[in-house]
Formats: C-alpha cells, structure tokens, sequence
C-alpha cells in the first residue's frame, strides 16, 4: 500500500511541478532538458515494482491533505479544484482567503496537484477512519 501511495504522490507531485512551470512557460524548456538528458532505458520498468495484486492493499491506511499557512498564497485554486473536481472538503475563509480542510477529505490529491506552491499541501497519514457520504443511507438489507 506505502508503494501505490508513494507512487501516487510522485505522479502527482509530476503534473503539479508540470502545471507550475507552464504558468511561468518554462515547460517547453523543462521537456527539451528531460528529452536531452534522459535516455528511454532511464524510466522503463522502473514501476514494475509498485505493481502488485488488489487483495495485498490496505484499505485501512488513507490519507488526507495539510495545508502550510505559512506558505499558502491564498489563491483559491485547491478550494476552486476540491469543489468542483473533488468532495468539497475544502473551506475557504472569505475574510483571510485561508483555505482548510474538512473531515470531507478522502485523500484524492488533486488539491495537490493544482497548487502552485511546492510542498505548500502535503498528503498525511489520516487519525481517523473516513465514512463515505453519499446522499443515501447505506441499505441494511438490500433488495436484489
Ligand atoms: S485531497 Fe482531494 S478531497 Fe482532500 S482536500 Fe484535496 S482535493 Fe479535496
Ligand atoms: S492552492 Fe496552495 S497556495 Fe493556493 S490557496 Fe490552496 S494551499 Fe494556498
């Protein structure tokens, strides 16, 4: 599980590094330094080992996202993604532009990927067991 996590946050942690240096245009110049100093033997395989069988992951071990006031920049863009793309776990203070995040939280990681400050969101280990809300009771005894 520790493996799927790590892997899902390194491909996160990819497009979010990607999306901030399209904003600043030095995307195009990043893919010619990957093109120029990366050889196709350099990556192949190299997520053989993340791979493994459905039964083998915890579906106990979740995460949620912590935001860094302290390197937030108020953007809103983890609020705008989490509301309309995520499960609007994600408070937005209209007086300070603070953004928190709820119990709601289920780990997604978008929220990460969007943020434009590095290592401003962090995905950490969650206290407490997640409970699906999904608009309905959950049946007791289901009718087939
Ligand atoms: S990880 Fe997903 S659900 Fe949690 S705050 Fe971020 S976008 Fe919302
Ligand atoms: S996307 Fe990042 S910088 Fe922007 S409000 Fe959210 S946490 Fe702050």
């Amino acid at each position: 599980m520790r493996n799927a996590v790590r892997l899902q946050l390194q491909q996160a942690l990819l497009v979010r590094r990607k999306s901030l240096l399209m904003h600043t245009g030095a995307a195009e110049r990043l893919d010619h330094a990957c093109i120029v100093q990366m050889k196709l033997s350099d990556v192949i395989g190299k997520a053989l080992q993340y791979i493994g069988k459905y039964g083998e992951l915890s579906n106990t071990e979740q995460v949620v996202a912590l935001i860094d006031e302290e390197m937030c920049i108020n953007c809103g863009k983890c609020y705008m993604t989490c509301n309309d793309s995520g499960y609007q776990a994600i408070q937005f203070d209209p007086e300070t532009h603070l953004p928190t995040v709820t119990d709601n939280c289920t780990g997604c990681t978008l929220c990460l990927s969007v943020c434009p400050i590095i290592d401003c969101i962090r995905m950490v280990s969650r206290t407490t067991p997640y409970e699906p809300k999904r608009g309905l009771p959950l049946a007791v005894n289901p009718v087939c």
